[in-house]
């Protein structure tokens, strides 16, 4: 059944804003948890009402659903949420379509695209919904990340063997300014989609780069509530100020 975590009820503030977060415990890996309570938190703080549902193998999807979170994970664990993928993929497709923003790190977001082709050579399709394609390799692109996107600088953590390829009409999601992206070849990373966005991305991504989740949250408040986001100012000095400094270790003027 869908693990809704209601603890607030469904009208309190400005409204709910109901967040789907796949596979948490297959697909989770090196602290993508934190982007869910990253949003939850701030959702709240901007005067929302965050309810979050947890999809797990074999669960209903839930009626609801006004933003979609996706992590990492191993191959391992991509393996064993691929079935209950194929279950779920008209329903992700149509949510898509209709402008639903979703966030799918590393292993998530090689599953949003047409295929990962293992290093052993295993094919795992993909749902399709972003032009990528991802190889994966003997040798792992490990370590700091930084990227030049429309939100600005992005700072993140990538760890992934899998070298991923953009269809031909498809957007990244950012250049690389330092780390090695899609590739380590072509400067790209992550792909973005209408409101989808995949990214390698570890960190966790949201809380690192508050203006993404903002991203996040806006799109989704407007597809709770029918009216415009109405944010509410943060103090993100902490965020800014880590941002600033990887920046400033990692990229030379
Ligand atoms: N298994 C995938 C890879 O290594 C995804 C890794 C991850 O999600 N960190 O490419």
């Amino acid at each position: 059944t869908d693990s809704a975590v209601v603890p607030e009820g469904d009208r309190v503030g400005k409204g709910a804003i109901h967040l789907v977060h796949l596979y948490p415990r297959e697909m989770s890996i090196y602290g993508d948890l934190g982007n869910t309570r990253a949003l939850a938190a701030r959702i709240r703080r901007h005067g929302y009402s965050p309810v979050v549902h947890q999809h797990h193998p074999g669960s209903a999807f839930p009626e609801t659903v006004h933003l979609v979170l996706g992590g990492g994970g191993q191959d391992s664990g991509q393996v064993r949420v691929e079935e209950d993928l194929e279950q779920i993929a008209d329903r992700l497709r149509g949510l898509a379509a209709e402008g639903t923003p979703m966030l799918m790190i590393c292993g998530m977001y090689q599953l949003f695209g047409n295929a990962f082709i293992t290093v052993e050579g295993k094919r795992l399709p993909g749902l399709g919904i972003l032009d990528v394609t991802t190889q994966g390799n003997a040798k792992r692109m490990i370590g700091p990340v930084v990227l030049d996107t429309e939100f600005g600088d992005v700072v993140g953590y990538e760890n992934h063997s899998g070298s991923t390829t953009l269809g031909s009409g498809q957007a990244a999601f950012g250049t690389v300014k330092s780390g090695f992206g899609n590739n380590g070849t072509d400067q790209t990373e992550g792909a973005r989609t209408g409101n989808v966005f995949g990214s390698y991305l570890h960190g966790p991504i949201l809380p690192a780069n508050p203006a993404l989740a903002d991203a996040l949250i806006g799109l989704a408040a407007e597809r709770a509530t029918g009216r415009p986001f109405e944010p509410v100012a943060q103090d993100d000095a902490f965020a800014d100020e880590a941002r600033t400094r990887q920046v400033r270790r990692l990229v030379k003027r």
